[in-house]
Formats: C-alpha cells, structure tokens, sequence
C-alpha cells in the first residue's frame, strides 16, 4: 500500500550510493528500515526520516522495514509502539509483513555475543561504570586498559552466562568488545555490548537480565533483516566503524552500509523526546497530540495533512551538514495543499452584530457561495441570509484611519456573495464599547454587485445571526518564544500566549455534521479543523495555519 505521491523525488548523495549499488550489482533489490525507539511519540523529525527510508523503498521497488528498537527495558511502552504505527500509516507508508522487534533477536544476539568471546574479541570487565569512564581517555588521551581485559575466553565465557543467569547485580559487570583503548575515535575503545538490568521487558517479560547496547544490536538487527542501506542521523557517524567492527567479526556478508544524513532542526521547535516528554508530564501542554505538538499526532490534530509533511521531507532534502529549516517553509508546504483541497466557509471569530433595518423582520433567504475557487467540481452552497448578522469586529472602526477601508460610520461595503450594507448607526454601551451596528442593504445588489457600477472597497465576510452555529475556536502560535529553543531550560523559552481560546464564534450553519479532523478554510482567516475534542453540541476547531505566508513573502 505504498502511496503513489506523485513526486519526482530528486536525486540525493543517498540516492546516488543506491544507483551506483545496484549498478555495480552490489545489491540487486534495496532494503532500508525506520528503526524507532518506543519511548516517545514520533515527531516532524521522524518523518523526515520516515519519507525518506519509505521513499527510498517506493520508488526503488524495494521493501522497508518497521523495526522497533525497544532493548532498553524500562522506557518503553505498549501505547508509544500503537501511535508510531498509526502515524507511519498516516503518513501514507506501510511495511507490509515487515514489522520487527529488536527484542526478538534478543538470544541470536546472545550467541553473537558469545561467538565474539570465542573468538576473545569481547570479555566481562567489572570496573564500575564511573572507571570505565575514567579509563576511557579523552580526545587527546589515550585510554587505559582494563585489569580485566585479559581474562581467558573459558572465564569470559562462563562470566557471561552467569550475568544472563542473574548471578550479578546491575552496575557490576558488563561485556565489552575488545578493540582499542588507544583508538582516535573514543567508540572503538572497548565500548560496551551488555549490560545487566534487572527490569521486566514489555515483550520478553522476565526473560533477560542483561540488555545489548544500541551499537550491538543495531548493525546486527540491520544484517539479520538483509538491509542493504541503514540509514540513520550525523550523530551515528563516530560509530560507524563500530557498526562496520561487529558486523566483520560475527556476521557472514554481504554487509548492509550505514549512512548518514543530516538531522531535521526547525525553528522554534523542540524534537528530543526527552523533552517533549517533560511538556507532557509537566502539564504544559495537553498530552502528546496537543496541536501546538511537534509530533505527528499533534500536527494532524493541528489539521496538517500527510501529504504537506511529506512534500516538506522531500523539498526540504538531505544532506551532509546540519541546518535550520524555517518553520514558515513548513507552513508554505502545508497552505499549498490546504488552499487546493479545503473547502471554504464563513465563520465570525469574534462576533459583533449588524442589524440590517430595511431587510423584512422573520425573512430568511439563501446566497450562493463558492466551496473553493481552486477546485470547479467542488461546487456551490447555499448560505442563509437574514436581518441580523455577525460581523468581525476588527471589520469596523469608530474612526478608521486613512488606510482602513473596512466597514465604518456612513460607509458602504460589501458582505461576500451577499448584498452591499451601509452602517447608519453605531449602538454603545455605558463604557463606550461597541455592541451594535445598524445599516441599510441595497436589494439591487444581491449576488455583490451594484448594477449602477458603484464600487466598494471592502468585502466582508458575515454569517446570519440566528442561522448560524456557535463554536469554540482555538488559536495557536509557536510553543517557544526563541528560533532555537533545545538550548537552554524548558521552562525559560515557553511562549505564554501559544494558546487562545475564543468562545464566542459562530459558523455557517453548513457545518453542522462536521467530522473530526475535517479542515476548512474560514475565509479571510485561515485554515482550521474540527479538533477531537468537538461534537455537535459543541463544535471545536483548531486553527491550522494562517492565510498569510510570510514564507513565500521573503523568499520569493
Ligand atoms: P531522541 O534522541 O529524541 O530520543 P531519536 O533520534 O533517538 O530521538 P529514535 O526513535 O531512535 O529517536 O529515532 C528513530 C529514527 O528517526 C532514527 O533513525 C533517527 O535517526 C530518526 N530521527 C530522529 N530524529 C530525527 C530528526 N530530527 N531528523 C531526521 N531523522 C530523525
Ligand atoms: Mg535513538
């Protein structure tokens, strides 16, 4: 079920590695995978990724595999493996049958393990975990050898097996390849493979007592599915002749090749799930799929489509160096979508009542409005009219100022697809707030033309007062107040006002059986969708995006 996106993917350096590989005859199909960690929920940064490894298999008619890569017992959890899922479907991509744990590899890793001791290539050490950082080195200093380091493959061997029997406590053994201590790259100085933590694993329950490290288990886990091309982030890098030491010690070839690309940063963002976590947990926002979310459950709550996200991946790129991605590109590839696929429609954020004098008192007739002027067979829809309306109230001003030409005292404009009004009276209460309007309609020019030729310069959009729905309407800006908000504290950067509710709105009484998730655009306003909180009791909408692109703005 792999979706057809229609995107010519342009070539990349990763793309250019495959060509040459299936060229060569290197690799006659490709194999990549998404390997999650199920401690989070999955983000806009993931989906980079996502697109990527899935588009890499699409357009290559290969295969690409879901691997969770859950060996770290305590952090992870039933409810993170279902919603990473859900959002690798949402987002258009299937693994088909291809769906893997890297716990089930958890005793062919065990003689793995045990294989490399054979070959006195791994050994127990019980230095403590502060020694082994000690004895490490540093960047410009070698690293010591461990007392333990020399250990017999016959002592080696049963010391393993006595820390996967529980003999051991946490912290008092691990097993550690035997490489170099004096390597330049500090992760070939006997990094670690095993460690021993008494804790119930969600799938292998009581099983296991020692856990393999990331760099064990990943380049195993990649070899034993046949990947030809393991693609992950720069940071992996230094570990790349890790990968590449284990795989040539233990693992018959071909190998499959690590590559790295440079992560995804967006301004005002925040991606480690450490973090986004401490959001939840905190309360500062409401749960994983709160729409101010950089996660993929809270950007399509937020109304963001899949399709938007993954023409963002694929313009965005890969490369070799780490930048920042303006949050405004990924908000321009998303109103390119919305503008063409949503329907549009009249709603009054904050309302002020216009009461239209000379219109019959009781009379209700219908307007025709267009749905969405991008798309013909989206046709019309009849919109209810009557004697009083609503109007926005940032739409009128006492004493417009010179460039102001909405509607004003004596002023006439004109309410879209219906007729020209003129305020005639302004109604204010004791403390000078508008409350009201009063104005004429001019009958001959229904359908919002005047057949003398007169022009207005404003059109406004309105809905009828009493045929008209109430609504709850949710505005939202950036959860950080700064471009770069992973340095520093959490709390210092948080915006305030990233959430305001409006209570008071009223939509076309068109949207009455709204579903959840479905997006519009509220014209003059913006896109917004129907939040999961809203039933037709009381409808909620999220707004999604503006309508103003300040992208396109600066950088066309
Ligand atoms: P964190 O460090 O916040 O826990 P992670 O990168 O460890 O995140 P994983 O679940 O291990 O999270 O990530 C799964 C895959 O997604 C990895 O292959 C990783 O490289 C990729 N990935 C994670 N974040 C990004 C990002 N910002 N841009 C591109 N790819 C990413
Ligand atoms: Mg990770």
């Amino acid at each position: 079920m792999l979706m057809d996106t229609n995107i010519n993917a342009p070539s990349n350096f990763i793309r250019n590695i495959i060509d040459e590989d299936l060229a060569s005859g290197k690799h006659k199909a490709v194999v990549t995978r998404f390997p999650p960690e199920p401690n989070g929920y999955l983000h806009i940064g993931h989906a980079k990724s996502i697109c990527l490894n899935f588009g890499i298999a699409r357009d290559y008619k290969g295969t690409c595999h879901l691997r969770f890569d859950d060996t770290n017992p305590e952090k992870e959890e039933t409810e993170y493996i279902e919603s990473i899922m859900r959002d690798v479907h949402w987002l258009g991509f299937d693994w088909g049958e291809h769906l893997y744990f890297a716990s089930d590899y958890f005793e062919q890793l065990y003689e793995l393990a045990v294989e490399l001791i054979k070959q006195g290539k791994a050994y127990v050490c019980e230095l403590s975990a502060e020694e082994i950082r000690a004895y490490r080195g540093t960047l410009t200093e070698p690293g010591k050898d461990s007392p333990y380091r020399n250990r017999s493959v016959e002592e080696n061997l049963d010391l393993f097996q006595r820390m996967r029997q529980g003999e051991f406590e946490e912290g008092s053994h691990v097993l550690r390849a035997k490489i170099d201590m004096a390597s330049p790259n500090i992760v070939m100085r006997d990094p670690t493979l095993y460690r021993i933590r008494k804790v119930a694993h969600h799938r292998t329950g009581d099983a296991w007592c020692i856990y393999p490290m990331y760099d064990f288990t990943h380049c195993l886990s990649d070899a034993i599915e046949n990947i030809t091309h393991s693609i992950c982030t720069l940071e992996f890098e230094n570990n790349r002749p890790l990968y590449d030491w284990i795989l040539e010690q233990v693992y018959p070839k071909p190998h499959p090749q690590q590559i790295e690309f440079a992560r995804l940063n967006l301004s005002y963002t925040m991606m480690s799930k450490r973090k986004l976590l401490e959001l939840v947990q905190k309360g500062i926002v409401n749960g994983w799929d709160d729409p101010r979310m950089p996660t993929l459950s809270g950007l399509r709550r937020r109304g963001y489509t899949p399709a938007a996200i993954r023409d963002f991946a694929e313009r965005i790129g890969v490369s070799k160096a780490n930048s920042m991605v303006d949050y405004a590109f990924l908000e321009h590839c998303l109103r390119e979508d919305l503008n063409q696929t949503s329907p549009r429609t009249m709603a009054v954020l904050r309302p002020l009542k216009v009461v239209i004098e000379n219109y019959p008192e009781g009379q209700v007739e219908y307007v025709e409005g267009v749905n969405n002027p991008q798309d013909p067979e989206a046709g019309t829809r009849l919109i209810p009219f009557e004697r009083e309306i609503y109007i926005e109230q940032e739409d009128f001003m006492m004493d417009p100022p010179k460039k102001f030409f909405r509607l004003a005292p004596g002023r006439e404009v004109r309410l879209r697809f219906a007729y020209f009004i003129t305020c005639t009276d302004v109604i204010q209460d004791e403390a000078g707030n508008i409350v009201e309007i009063r104005a004429t309609y001019d009958p001959e020019t229904k359908g919002g033309s005047a057949p003398d030729g007169r022009k207005v310069k404003a059109t406004l959009h309105w809905v009828a007062a009493n045929h008209s729905l109430p609504a709850e309407v949710r505005l939202y800006d950036h959860l950080f107040t700064v471009e770069d908000p992973g340095v520093g504290e959490l709390e210092e950067n948080l915006n305030p006002n990233s959430l305001e509710i409006l209570t008071d709105a009223r939509v076309e009484v068109n949207l009455k059986d709204v579903q959840v998730e479905d997006r519009f655009q509220f014209e003059r306003q913006g896109y917004l969708c129907v939040d999961s909180d809203s039933s037709p009791e009381h409808l909620v909408f999220n707004q999604t995006v503006a309508l103003r692109d300040t992208w396109s703005k600066v950088n066309k």
